[in-house]
């Protein structure tokens, strides 16, 4: 049991013998005498008590206790004398001879109780405010991501915290996201693994919020213990976000070895925030989940989807762009267009599948070798595009060469290193008095690729005319 602690200061120990009779008969007290102005105003400060008891004369000079803490006098033989004292100082309530252990008991009682109840309520305000303040803060954004960021960064600044995220939960897939995190903004959008987070699993499956007081010697974390203390965490406190009675999230609080655990309050206070940002917090994941989707259909829609470099149309599009450009600033723009020799070997001794496979390591590869400004794609079966942006002949060749000699010497994967192969390459630049659109320098690259495979393949060839 927990023991309050009540400190006494006497003036005299005549009622010694009283007070030490009443508190042997309630353990739930812990008694400490002083008779000592000086003793007792150093140890209230120090320790706290719930309550401190002071006898009449010594009242005068004990009045910091009383204003700060639940008070009792005990008002000597001069009753009018003692009780205009007690109220001078503003106690909180006084006791009169003859003393009464049952009067003693009931207004000890009271006094910690009525403090008890201040100090909750002063919680309960500040709870209420941040509530307030939080629900001000989100509804005047529309942004999801700004809304979310604010979010962590209120309970950050109520509560103190090493990290403190926003985890989203897609049940349809089984995988939790962080979508917001206070501590580095670029966690957001990291996968979690839920096998290494059993706490968030535990208020997922539970419904209700899971403290981890120690990290070291919490039973809910036993398998990820050794993954987890090198980071320095002390205390967990997840707390599950619900949108029409299902868990959509998890807010994620974290405090480090040299901070404190999480108070009753605190894990009280966060309850409330999850629960009144639960609203726009499912609409900021909503919202999140389109835009990410949006993204994905964006970038499947100019993907091939058998090597993942550009398809055919982007490189349309961007040729469109590079091409007029080119002619605007006369700078010179050249088109690579590549393919594989005798690709049909390949698929006829190793089967189309591990035709596949060439097809996507080829890619890899000449990904690898093109810069960021230059455009990849494939062209259609073993056949692959490359635009390069402010590149005259010389330098067209020179890649084209490096490619060629690369796949020579590569040694394919899927091939088992039995068989190497090679590619032949066309090339043809703007500006060219015989190329007037983009599609002229696609088909005169094309020709010089039809001359390279007629000089016996593995070469390369520029556009001649
Ligand atoms: P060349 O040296 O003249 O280019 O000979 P080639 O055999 O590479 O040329 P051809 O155009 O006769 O044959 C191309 C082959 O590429 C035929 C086709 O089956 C194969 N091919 C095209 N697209 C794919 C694909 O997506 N996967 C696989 N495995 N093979 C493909
Ligand atoms: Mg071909
Ligand atoms: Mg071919």
């Amino acid at each position: 049991m927990h023991r309050k602690e009540i400190a006494l200061l006497l003036d005299s120990n005549m009622l010694r013998p009283f007070l030490e009779k009443f508190f042997k008969k309630r353990r739930e007290y812990c008694p400490s005498y002083f008779s000592d102005s000086k003793f007792f105003l150093n140890h209230v400060r120090e320790s706290n008590p719930a309550a401190v008891i002071i006898s009449g004369a010594a009242l005068k000079n004990a009045a910091e206790a009383v204003r700060d803490y639940p008070s009792l006098a005990l008002v000597g033989e001069d009753a009018r004398r003692g009780i205009l004292e007690a109220i001078k100082y503003q106690i909180k309530s006084y006791l009169l001879p003859p003393y009464l252990d049952v009067d003693l008991a009931h207004k000890l009682e009271a006094v910690i109780k009525e403090s008890e109840l201040l100090v909750k309520m002063e919680f309960r305000r500040k709870e209420l405010e941040a509530v307030v303040e939080l629900t001000q803060l989100i509804s005047d954004t529309l942004d999801s991501k700004e809304l979310l960021f604010r979010v962590v960064r209120k309970i950050a600044e109520i509560i103190p915290v090493t990290r403190c995220s926003i985890i989203k939960i897609d049940w349809r897939h089984k995988t939790a996201f962080v979508v917001a995190s206070f501590e580095d903004p670029m966690f957001r959008g990291v996968k979690l693994s839920l096998r290494k987070y059993p706490e968030i699993l535990e208020a997922l499956t539970s419904k209700k919020h899971v403290v981890v007081r120690d990290v070291a010697t919490d039973p809910i974390m036993e398998k990820v213990r050794e993954l987890i203390t090198p980071i320095g965490i002390r205390s967990i406190l997840v707390v599950p976000i619900f949108y029409r009675s299902k868990v959509i999230g998890t807010l994620f609080l974290r405090t480090s070895r040299a901070q404190h655990t999480f108070s009753e309050h605190e894990i009280s206070l966060l309850n409330s925030m999850a629960h009144a940002s639960a609203n726009s917090l499912y609409n900021a994941f909503l919202f999140e989940q389109v835009e990410d989707e949006k993204t994905r259909l964006e970038k499947l829609a100019i993907t091939d989807y058998l090597t993942g470099i550009y398809n055919i149309r982007y490189f349309y599009h961007r040729i469109v762009q590079e091409f007029s450009r080119s002619q605007r600033y006369a700078a010179p723009l050249s088109c690579l267009m590549l393919d594989i020799d005798h690709f049909k070997k390949i698929n006829d001794i190793y089967g189309h599948k591990v035709g596949d496979q060439v097809l996507r390591e080829f890619a890899t590869v000449l990904k690898k070798h093109s810069r960021k400004s230059d455009v990849l794609a494939r062209y259609g079966g073993e056949e692959f595009i490359l635009l390069l942006p402010e590149t005259a002949p010389e330098g067209a060749g020179a890649e084209a060469e490096r490619i060629r000699a690369c796949i020579r010497e590569h040694r394919f994967k899927s091939l088992k290193g039995s068989r190497t192969i090679t590619v032949s390459v066309g090339i043809a630049t703007y500006p060219d008095p015989r190329i007037k659109t983009y599609d002229d320098l696609i088909s005169c690259a094309d020709t010089a690729l039809f001359t390279a495979k007629n000089s016996g393949r593995n070469q390369v060839a520029a556009y001649t005319g």
